[in-house]
């Protein structure tokens, strides 16, 4: 199996075993790889004659060093499981210093407004910093489909817009959330957690398919307060916030419009670790 920690090895190999008919499906990752992630390389390996993934714990995204700091980082146990999937995917896990070349800063970006919802207005520049990256691996893979999970719906959005505004030739797959047993949404950070806080943080998708169930006939705002007096009452676990939003465009519910699609967004703290999930309401 094909390692590369350099932009200007993978660059080379590339061309080198690219021919007019190659398609190149791209999975970009912070690493510590759970099924979710392996369920975007599957999509890319079923669609795509080379697939790539990058390990990339991207400094510009994280707006909290402790974070930062305490992101899983598993490269051989991430490999392993890249190789028990197919050897023939190449891996792409750069050095900080070979992507940013010194300057570790976010090049400012407009999204048309859905940086400034949810994630964007809790996590001060992290969509900069997500679009910086995303941009700069395009750039470096060329890809001709590239795999964001819609656990990330926001980041998926913004990453469509700045293929359209940037005008990228590069098609953006979004793929289903993978989850536990109990229904909590596979993440990296879930690591952290211990076997209890795993197995109660399964509140966090119960109150989604709650919230679905009374989207039929309750407004947002009450939907929101019923979550907002609900974690009230749970003391393992501090929410950020909960949304209803326009799939679109990001923005809040106000009214419900027929010819709308609609999202709930959940952030909680369990034990200062932070999870987030969505999902559809119709
Ligand atoms: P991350 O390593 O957290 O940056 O995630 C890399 C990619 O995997 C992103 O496109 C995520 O949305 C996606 N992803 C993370 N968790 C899941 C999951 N549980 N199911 C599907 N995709 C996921």
């Amino acid at each position: 199996m094909l390692i590369f920690d350099r932009q200007v090895a993978l660059k080379e190999h590339l061309k080198s075993i690219s021919y007019p008919k190659t398609t190149i499906g791209f999975v970009p990752t912070m690493g510590a790889l759970h099924q979710g992630h392996l369920s975007l390389l599957q999509e890319s390996l079923q669609n795509n004659t080379i697939t790539i993934i990058s390990i990339f714990v991207n400094p510009t995204q994280f707006n909290n060093n402790e974070d930062l700091a305490k992101y899983p980082r598993t490269l051989e146990s991430d490999v392993q499981k890249i190789k028990s999937l197919n050897e023939s995917i190449l891996v792409f896990a750069p050095k900080v210093d070979d992507i940013y070349e010194g300057k570790t800063i976010s090049e400012h970006f407009d999204f048309d407004g859905l940086e400034n919802q949810m994630e964007g207005a809790f996590r001060p520049g992290h969509f900069d910093g997500v679009g910086t990256i995303v941009k700069r691996l395009f750039e470096i893979i060329q890809p001709t489909n590239a795999y964001f999970g819609e656990k990330d719906f926001q980041q998926l959005q913004i990453v469509r817009k700045m293929v359209e505004k940037e005008q990228l030739p590069v098609n953006v797959v979004g793929c289903h959330i993978f989850r536990e047993s109990n229904g909590l949404a596979m993440s990296s950070r879930n690591e952290r957690l211990s076997a209890h806080e795993k197995q109660k943080s399964a509140i966090i998708y119960q109150t989604l398919l709650d919230a679905k169930a009374k989207f039929g006939t309750k407004s947002a705002e009450n939907i929101k307060e019923w979550v907002a007096n609900k974690f009230e009452r749970e003391t393992d676990f501090k929410l950020e916030y909960f949304q209803i939003a326009d799939e679109a465009t990001l923005l809040p519910c106000l009214r419900k419009s027929k010819n709308r699609k609609y999202r709930a967004f959940i952030a909680v703290f369990v034990n200062n670790i932070r999870l987030i999930d969505t999902i559809s309401l119709n």
